[in-house]
C-alpha cells in the first residue's frame, strides 16, 4: 500500500505545510503548522518528521509513503538535496535528503520552492499541461519558477528564475545579493513596507499609518493594500510605483521567453486593482506585439498550495523512476 501513496511538505519561513497525496495528486490529509525556525535546524527537521507522521496518520495509512519531495527556500542542489543557504530559515549548508532520509527511512527529493510552486501549478493547477508556464510569487522576496517546453527549467546551477534580481533602477537602492535597484526593492512585500515607514518618518501616510492600528510595527504591505482599498491616495502611490516595477521586470521574461501562462502567488498579489493595472499596463507597454498576442497574466490557481503539490507531484516524479 506504502507505493500508492506519497508525501509532500511545503517547507517555509513561517509554516510548514504537510499532505499525504494519491498517485493523482488527490491529496488525503493535510496538515499546516508554523515554523517556528528561530528555534533551530534540530527543532524544524523534527517538526517535519512529526508532521509526516501525523498526515500518514491522518490519511488512515499504517505506514509512511515510500516517496517524500519537499520544497525548500534556496539556493539549493536538488540533486543532492543540500540547502546552501536560507535566509529565511537561518539555515547554511543543511543536507536536509539525507537528514530526513535518516530520520524517516523513505526516499526524499528536495526542490526549490519557488520551482515546486511551477511544477505544482503545471501537474495540477487549472491550467495544467500548459507547456510554456511562469510562477511568480511576491511575498517576502520574488521566486520564479519556469516550466518551458513542458518541463521543470532549472539552469546550470539550479538557480534559474532569480526574476526579483533583475534590475530595474540601475542605481536604486542596495539589495540583499548585494547589486542595487533589484526588483525585490521596489516590488516584494518588505519593499512596499519600507515605503510606507519612510512617508510615515517624513510625517506623511497618516491612511497608512490608520490602516495600521496607528501602530509603526502595524505598517506591513498589508496595511498598505487596506490604506489602498479605502482610497488613500498614498497608499494607491505606492501601488502603483510597485506595480510598474514589477511590469518592467516581468517584461524581461516575457520578450525573452514568450511565455503563455503567469500565474501569479504570494502575499503580495492581495494587493488587488491598483497593483495589478499598475504592472499590466506597465508589461503591456513594453512587452513586443508577437509576445503579447497568446500572454495570459493569472493570479496562481491554486492558491498557497501550489507548492505543497509541486512537492506531491516532485515525489510523485521520483516514485516513477
Ligand atoms: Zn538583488
Amino acid at each position: 500500500m506504502k507505493n500508492h501513496f506519497v508525501t509532500g511538505v511545503d517547507l517555509g519561513g513561517t509554516k510548514i505545510y504537510t499532505a499525504v497525496a494519491d498517485l493523482k495528486g488527490r491529496i488525503l490529509a493535510e496538515t499546516k503548522t508554523p515554523t517556528e525556525a528561530g528555534k533551530g535546524i534540530d527543532f524544524v527537521l523534527d517538526k517535519i518528521v512529526a508532521t509526516v507522521k501525523q498526515v500518514t496518520e491522518k490519511a488512515g495509512l499504517s505506514e509512511i509513503p515510500a516517496y517524500l519531495g519537499i520544497g525548500a527556500p534556496g539556493p539549493l542542489d536538488p540533486q543532492r538535496g543540500f540547502i546552501y543557504q536560507a535566509p529565511n530559515l537561518g539555515w547554511q549548508d543543511v543536507p536536509l535528503k539525507f537528514l530526513l532520509e535518516e530520520a524517516l527511512h523513505v526516499s526524499v527529493t528536495v526542490g526549490n520552492d519557488a520551482n515546486l510552486a511551477a511544477l505544482g501549478e503545471f501537474c495540477f493547477g487549472d491550467y495544467k499541461g500548459a507547456s510554456n508556464l511562469i510562477y511568480i510569487t511576491i511575498s517576502t522576496g520574488i521566486g520564479c519558477g519556469l516550466i518551458l517546453n513542458g518541463e521543470l527549467y532549472q539552469g546550470a546551477d539550479y538557480s534559474a528564475g532569480e526574476i526579483g534580481h533583475l534590475a530595474v533602477e540601475p542605481d536604486g537602492l542596495l539589495c540583499s545579493c548585494g547589486n542595487r535597484g533589484c526588483l525585490e526593492t521596489i516590488a516584494s512585500g518588505t519593499a512596499i513596507a519600507r515605503f510606507a515607514r519612510e512617508l510615515v518618518q517624513q510625517g506623511k501616510g497618516t491612511g497608512i499609518l490608520k490602516a495600521a492600528g496607528d501602530l509603526s510595527e502595524g505598517i506591513t504591505a498589508e496595511a498598505v493594500s487596506r490604506a489602498a482599498a479605502a482610497g488613500d491616495q498614498e497608499a494607491l502611490g505606492i501601488l502603483d510605483k510597485t506595480g510598474r516595477a514589477l511590469g518592467l521586470g516581468l517584461s524581461y521574461i516575457v520578450n525573452l521567453l514568450n511565455p503563455s501562462l503567469i500565474l501569479l502567488g504570494g502575499g503580495a498579489m492581495k494587493a488587488g486593482p491598483p497593483l495589478w493595472q499598475a504592472m499590466n499596463v506597465e508589461l503591456r507597454r513594453r512587452v513586443i506585439k508577437s509576445n503579447r498576442n497568446k500572454l495570459r497574466i493569472l493570479p496562481a490557481a491554486l492558491g498557497d498550495r501550489s507548492g505543497l503539490l509541486g512537492a506531491v507531484a516532485c515525489a510523485l516524479q521520483a516514485s516513477r523512476l
